[in-house]
């Protein structure tokens, strides 16, 4: 019996090996479709940029003496306005990576996160441009625990996109409350919104909703950033369709800390 046994296992253990060998390759197939895809779609987010400096530039050069000042002016923007974008993604991708590899390490300080927003609209004025804003953070909420350089980042980013995806002129509302030891703020927007079934995707690393939104300057890195960002500091970050009105809207949710600073701890480091 104990022979039967023994052999009955000894199969049982070869099909189990069979299994994890076609998972394994199965695994390392996916991973290196995902390295390409990755690399791919890198290689043409450095190129898109790139390949509009090198002809303004190219233009430039070539052209300079002969040029109206305003199609100057505008090649020169156009190499500025690019480089800019190219500046970004990589701290995007800088950013990630730290995400990535647990080396996110925010420094805390204590703040109103009414003033947060504050200076993430002031950053974000260009862009924001022809839209309206509509902000309702009541000034009573309490300091929140956090980095106001990550935090900052992550409205902004939200921010930007709400710029992008509504059309110029539409309403884009923020508003805060606190709710069971949470503050809550929302950041709602005029445009298509997101459909249901990439509601919980857009937050993947280069996710982009629409063929279309490739031609809007974008990494499909912002939203992967901003969750990211604000899990590291111990919140939760969501999307959904406003209800009211077509549109996005995304929820932040942060803890209201326990113990106010002190004296001697300033920056809730004990916590
Ligand atoms: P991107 O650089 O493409 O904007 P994000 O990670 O910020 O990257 O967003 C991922 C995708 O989610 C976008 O490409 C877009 O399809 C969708 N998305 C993000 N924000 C909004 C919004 N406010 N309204 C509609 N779609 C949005």
């Amino acid at each position: 019996l104990l022979d039967a046994l023994t052999d009955q296992a000894a199969v049982a253990i070869e099909r189990i090996q069979l299994v994890a060998d076609v998972d394994r390759a199965k695994l390392a197939a996916e991973a290196d479709r995902l390295r390409s895809a990755l690399l791919t779609s890198i290689s043409h987010d450095l190129k898109t940029p790139l390949a509009a400096i090198m002809g303004a530039a190219g233009t430039l050069r070539e052209f300079a003496p002969a040029l109206p000042e305003p199609d100057r002016a505008d090649l020169l923007s156009t190499v500025l306005d690019e480089s800019e974008r190219l500046n970004r993604f990589i701290a995007n991708l800088l950013d990630m990576t730290k995400i990535e590899s647990g080396a996110m390490e925010p420094n805390y300080a204590f703040h109103y996160v009414g003033d947060i927003v504050g200076s993430a609209l002031h950053r974000a004025r260009k862009i924001i441009g022809e839209h309206k804003t509509d902000i309702d953070i009541p000034a009573d909420l309490p300091m929140l625990r956090l980095d106001p350089v990550l935090f900052e980042q992550v409205l902004f980013n939200l921010l930007d996109n709400a710029a992008k995806y509504a059309p110029s002129g539409s309403t884009i509302r923020l508003q805060g409350w606190l709710d069971n030891g949470f503050v809550t703020l929302q950041i709602m927007d005029e445009g298509p919104g997101i459909p249901p079934a990439d509601l919980e995707r857009v937050f993947d690393t280069f996710y982009r909703v629409r063929k279309g939104d490739q031609v809007r300057a974008g990494t499909g890195l912002g939203l992967s950033i901003c969750r990211g960002f604000i899990e590291a500091m111990g919140g939760t970050i969501s999307a959904a369709n406003r209800t009211d009105h077509s549109g996005a809207v995304f929820t932040i949710r942060m803890p209201v800390p326990t113990e106010l600073p002190t004296v001697d701890d300033p920056n809730g480091e004990d916590q």
